[in-house]
């Protein structure tokens, strides 16, 4: 039994060992399957962890990366083995180094979202969004997503904002035309708030000042250019017009639909004003509001050119009002210019809307009229009306303020497209016919005569040569003997003369006018005194001519100089000449004007001891009450007198007078231009005591005037018989 049993036990010890070791048999096969799949998922893992589309790293507790997926080392551009055991700190852009809960650095242990800048290694940045957890063990894991572009669009996004609500109007449109955004400063433009205007299209802006030409091509560009931009006249909502900067570009970026616009509006009130103003300070007259010399100009070329196309005449009138010198002199400035702005106001009247009214400055106005006739004949005729038209508008009285005025115009006038001239030229014929019309006793017109032009072109010419001959002391001092009536010497007058080098001698009456005119007689004045005491310093050493008396013409503009009295008296020190023998000759016409200053002049000169003729006595208006106030020494009757005085009973009238008057005056007279005996005879036997004239010698150069001195009879001494009769 007991073998029995102990083989029982046995077996079933077996039996329970065999299954003990199926059960660890099997519990071994689950272990390994267990593993196996352990294994599988931790690859499976790792895989995913190596392969995830977004960046993993582990920090330890010290912040440096334990474990980077490839996404990671992807994202901070190093390979991820190279990333392990380097600070994840230095990878985070400066900006972003004191972002909490950056390497785990709070003590929760919750997840952190944050956006931070890293740093590549290769330098370039990378925005990414950070999902942070820490462990207990002070382990963090993050993960990292790039967001650059996002971030990038957010930010140009911004921009787009702020670009939009800048100071100019934006809005857009669909691709119906409608409105579909407007910015503030557009409501702040156009008055339309957003809820307004969108939905409308844009012709809610339109004001009525373009046409329907001007809308089509403006879309015309839009459709082959892809925009337009320009000035427009729109309206606000309020109904006020105003000018705009319109820039509209079609919109292609999205779908490129046709109608889908952005446009820009830009309010130009305020530069418009400023515009016009600078442009009507350039080109019009302050004062009439007409057009200036400068837009004359360009509106005459304008005309020339037309007239070229057209072959129609067109006319240039020079206006001058007459005498507008004295109202401004009488009633001030403000008077005058009251009448520069009616004459303006009729002057614009008279003529059509096109033809051009000007202001060229002072009391001178321009008109040019377009569109004449073809016929020069016509075309003058139709000139001729308007002229008339001018005449009788500015003839009627103006009211100036409180006083009643009359003025008359002067009118020059030259048409053109007959010859071929420039805008200056018949600036310049206007000129001359208006100075025409001036002549012919003012408030008329005259039309300009070529042959004017021509007397002009010759005292240019004049002008310059004049110039020339002073530079190159072309001037030479004739002298012409002054007798007693027994023939003896008295002195001479020092007449200029201009030894041209083609011309030969030029008389004094051919270029003193002009010189008067130009200014130019005071230096020639100058070297005529300068030349006359260097003569009588010469003739200081000759017993012949040492007791001459040297006469001098002088110029108005030459005695009104204000250091003329100071230039005779240094040159009568500096060459040590007795003034007794210096006389100046002065004529009538310079007594008139201002006689108070002629007065001190003469008497200060007179005080030196100059000695003063009135030449040309009798042709200007001498009164005795005035000639009595002058320290005059002499009158010197006028040739004008003498030519005839031994025939015409007027002229021996005038004679006669004019010598009993001398006398009166205590003054001596002298007769200039005697040629023959009779007029001689007659002088003497009315009281006149000196003589100048052909009778006893021309005017002649100095050698010749020398040589004549010498058969001369001196005063001291008696006259030999018929010297200068034949
Ligand atoms: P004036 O001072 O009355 O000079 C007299 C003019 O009569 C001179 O003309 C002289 O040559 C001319 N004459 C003299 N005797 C006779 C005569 O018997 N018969 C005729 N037919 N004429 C005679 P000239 O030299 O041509 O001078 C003309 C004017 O030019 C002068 O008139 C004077 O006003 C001016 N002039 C001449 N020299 C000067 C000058 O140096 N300075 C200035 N400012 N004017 C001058
Ligand atoms: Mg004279
Ligand atoms: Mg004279």
């Amino acid at each position: 039994m007991n073998d029995l049993s102990a083989d029982l036990s046995g077996q079933e010890l077996l039996r329970s060992l065999q299954e003990r070791q199926l059960a660890l048999n099997a519990q071994n096969g689950a272990l390994r399957s267990a593993q196996l799949a352990l294994n599988t998922r931790r690859e499976h893992y790792q895989h995913l962890f190596e392969y995830a589309p977004v960046a993993y790293l582990t920090l330890n507790a010290d912040g440096l990366i334990t474990e980077a997926n490839v996404v990671a080392g992807e994202l901070l551009g190093a390979d991820p083995v190279k990333l392990l055991l380097q600070p994840f700190s230095n990878f985070v852009a400066t900006e972003f180094a004191d972002t909490p809960h950056l390497n785990g650095g709070s003590d929760s242990l919750k997840p952190h979202d944050y956006d931070i800048g890293v740093c590549r290694s290769d330098a370039s940045s990378r925005h990414v969004q950070v999902n942070s957890i820490r462990s207990e063990d002070g382990t963090v894991r993050l993960t990292l997503t790039d967001i650059t572009v996002r971030h990038q669009q957010e930010h140009d996004l911004r921009i787009a904002a702020i670009a939009f609500e800048s100071q100019d109007g934006i809005f857009l449109t669909d691709e119906n035309h409608r409105i579909i955004r407007v910015n503030r400063a557009f409501t702040r433009i156009t008055g339309y708030s957003e809820q307004e205007c969108i939905g409308q299209t844009p012709r809610l802006l339109r004001s009525d000042r373009h046409d329907d030409d001007f809308y089509a091509l403006m879309q015309e560009s839009i459709e082959n250019t892809g925009g337009w931009s320009g000035e427009i006249w729109n309206k606000r909502q309020n109904g006020e017009v105003y000018p705009a900067h319109l820039t509209i570009t079609a919109d292609c970026s999205q779908n490129g639909l046709p109608g889908t616009y952005f446009a820009t509006l830009v309010d130009i009130t305020n530069s418009k004003l400023a515009e016009d103003e600078i442009r009507s300070l350039a080109f019009y007259d302050p004062l009439t509001q007409l057009p200036n010399r400068r837009l004359l100009l360009d509106r005459l070329q304008q005309a020339l050119s037309g007239t070229v196309r057209s072959n129609k005449k067109g006319a240039l009138l020079f206006i001058d009002l007459d005498n507008f010198k004295s109202l401004n002199d009488t009633l001030g400035h403000h008077v005058g210019d009251m009448l520069l702005q009616q004459v303006a106001e009729r002057l614009r009247a008279c003529v059509r809307e096109d033809d051009t009214v000007a202001r060229l400055g002072g009391d001178e106005f321009v008109v040019v009229l377009e569109g004449l006739s073809t016929q020069v004949v016509e075309a003058a005729a139709q000139t001729e009306i308007i002229g008339n038209k001018i005449l009788t508008a500015l003839n009627l009285p103006y009211l100036l303020g409180v006083h009643e005025h009359r003025s008359t115009p002067s009118i020059g006038i030259t048409l053109f497209n007959e010859h071929d001239c420039g805008m200056e030229d018949l600036l310049k014929q206007a000129d001359i016919a208006m100075y025409q019309a001036k002549k012919a006793g003012r408030n008329t017109w005259r039309f300009f005569d070529p042959k004017m032009q021509e007397s002009i072109n010759a005292r240019v010419k004049l002008e310059a040569e004049l110039r020339h001959a002073l530079e190159q002391q072309q001037f030479q001092l004739f002298y012409q003997i002054q007798v007693d009536s027994m023939h003896r010497q008295l002195g001479a007058e020092a007449l200029i003369r201009w030894i041209h080098p083609e011309r030969g001698i030029i008389f004094p009456v051919e270029f003193i006018p002009l010189a008067e005119e130009i200014g130019l007689i005071l230096p020639i004045g100058k070297w005529v005194l300068e030349t006359a005491f260097a003569q009588l310093k010469a003739w200081q050493a000759s017993e012949l001519t040492r007791d001459l008396v040297l006469a001098v013409n002088v110029s108005a503009k030459q005695f009104r100089e204000a250091d003329f009295v100071a230039q005779v008296n240094s040159a009568l020190h500096h060459y040590n000449i007795d003034p007794k023998l210096f006389k100046l000759e002065l004529t009538e016409s310079l007594l008139l004007d201002s006689l108070d200053d002629t007065i001190a002049t003469m008497g200060e000169l007179s005080a030196i001891g100059v000695k003063f003729s009135l030449d040309d006595f009798g042709t200007g208006y001498s009164s005795l009450q005035y000639l009595k106030q002058l320290p005059l020494d002499q009158l010197k009757i006028d040739q004008s007198f003498v030519r005839n005085v031994a025939t015409d009973q007027s002229d021996k009238a005038i004679v006669r007078t004019v010598i009993a008057m001398a006398q009166s005056m205590n003054l001596n007279a002298i007769a200039e231009g005697v040629e023959t005996e009779d007029q001689r005879q007659f002088l003497i036997e009315n009281g006149c005591t000196h003589y100048q004239g052909y009778l006893f010698s021309k005017p002649v150069a100095l050698e010749e005037f020398e040589s004549l001195l010498k058969e001369l009879p001196k005063i001291t001494e008696g006259v030999p018989v018929g010297i200068f009769s034949s």
